[in-house]
């Protein structure tokens, strides 16, 4: 577990649309989130509930048609703070700056040395024809460089670790080469920090001679070469098989602990979640439904859908039954298709008449232990259920767990599609 002390990021009221021909998705919606300085929050749900936008929405990487339309994003970092405090005073609070109201150039000088991100797909990340030693140089030298430009904000709050001399030299000789030999040994330092095996010649090598295992932790020494505050992971393991994912999640606990880099983790994986975090948000449908520690989460959730994500995860204490899936899907978020009521309700062993009326409010204990759900305030009682008949398909989850018998009755093959594996991790 890692040493956790003041937030480090506080995101506030945070929404993203999607302004498409058919209308307006609400991808991410009221989001409230804050993430202490050296911990690792996971954000877990199932596909198309809003994870990866939200990321996105942090490291500022919104494209078109979509946009954020609302929310705060406050970063703390003394040195930035003083840097922009008397261009964007309304942006600064005390050692924190919204990044929401900071001039897009500033913004992307943040990315790659404050905020980095991981991606899942490391072979899209990599340009084929050049090695990836070059690759890693070049992201390490646009660093320094950026450093170095004395007219940019990160000279002013990093420093330089590139001199001024050379920065200039680079700048009125073009033939001068681009990439410096102290970035290419830097290069091999990052392969090697990552646990790439004989590093300088693997620096020569190109992708697609690496496994997919090499190239994710080549991706992540990429992200590392801003030595950033902040890394962002969007789903780092989903496309390796089990034995390398378990690799490169040892691999990310051990830089977290090195570095005491903070970590947002995305995944629809709570075996990940489970061995890596220390705070957790369920998102569904654009929201966090339920959010708290470990323990909350896995222990004492109270959100119907936590409950059904944990019901599909395979349990060797209980084997001999069969994993039940949430049925059905995760609602559109197409603005005018969305009901003014629970957005789970469709799929909820426990959906009340209450829970039609509106979407709830997210209740908040003494102990940050959040839910978006009205049995945060009620019991729920049989009586007020809503009839079976308002649910399509093969109705609401049960409580997670069926006893074989009763799957003879039910339909014969049944996709699932709460997309949520183990990963072969423990708890700690
Ligand atoms: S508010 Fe009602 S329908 Fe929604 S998750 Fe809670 S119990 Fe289920």
């Amino acid at each position: 577990m890692s040493n956790v002390s003041e937030d480090i990021l506080r995101v506030h009221g945070l929404s993203t649309r999607y302004f498409t021909d058919d209308g307006q998705v609400n991808a991410v919606s009221d989001l409230d989130v804050r993430i202490e300085q050296g911990e690792v929050f996971g954000i877990v749900g199932e596909s198309g509930s809003g994870k990866s936008v939200t990321a996105r929405s942090i490291m500022g990487l919104i494209e078109s048609p979509g946009r954020i339309t609302d929310g705060e994003i406050w970063y703390r970092d003394a040195n930035l703070a003083e840097a922009v405090r008397d261009d964007q005073p309304d942006a600064v609070d005390g050692d924190q700056v919204d990044l929401q109201q900071l001039p897009e150039g500033i913004r992307r000088s943040l990315r790659g040395t404050s905020f980095s991100m991981i991606f899942q797909d490391p072979e899209s990340s990599f340009n084929p024809s050049l090695t990836v030693g070059e690759q890693l140089a070049e992201a390490v030298e646009v660093q320094r460089r950026a450093s170095a430009n004395p007219r940019s904000t990160k000279a002013r709050t990093r420093g330089s670790a590139y001199s001024l001399t050379n920065y200039a030299l680079s700048t009125v000789l073009p033939s001068r080469k681009y990439v410096s030999e102290s970035s290419r040994e830097r290069a091999v330092e990052l392969l090697e920090l990552v646990g790439i095996p004989d590093p300088v010649e693997r620096a020569e090598e190109y992708p697609h001679e690496y496994s997919g295992g090499m190239l994710q932790r080549a991706m992540i020494a990429q992200a590392l070469a801003g030595e950033p505050d902040v890394l962002v992971a969007d789903e780092p393991t989903t496309a390796l098989d089990v034995t390398i994912q378990a690799q490169i999640l040892d691999l990310l606990d051990e830089l977290q602990t090195q570095t005491e880099m903070t970590i947002l983790l995305i995944t629809h994986n709570l075996g990940v979640i489970a061995r890596m975090c220390d705070r957790v948000g369920v998102m569904y449908a654009g929201e966090i439904v339920e959010r708290g520690t470990l323990e909350d989460i896995f222990d004492d959730h109270v959100h119907p859908y936590t409950r059904g994500l944990l019901g599909s995860i395979p349990d060797i204490e209980r084997a001999g039954q069969r994993l039940q899936p949430i049925p059905g899907n995760v609602p559109s978020l197409l603005d005018h298709e969305m009901a003014n009521r629970c957005y789970f309700a469709d799929r909820c062993p426990k959906a009340m008449e209450a829970c039609l009326s509106h979407p709830p409010e997210l209740d908040v204990d003494d102990e940050h232990h959040a839910v978006r759900c009205v049995l945060a305030e009620t019991e729920y009682e049989e009586s007020r259920a809503v009839p079976d008949e308002y649910f399509e398909d093969d109705g609401p989850v049960t409580d997670g767990r069926v006893d074989p018998a009763d799957l003879e009755e039910r339909p014969a093959e049944q996709e699932p599609t709460a997309a949520v594996e183990d990963g072969g991790g423990e708890r700690r």
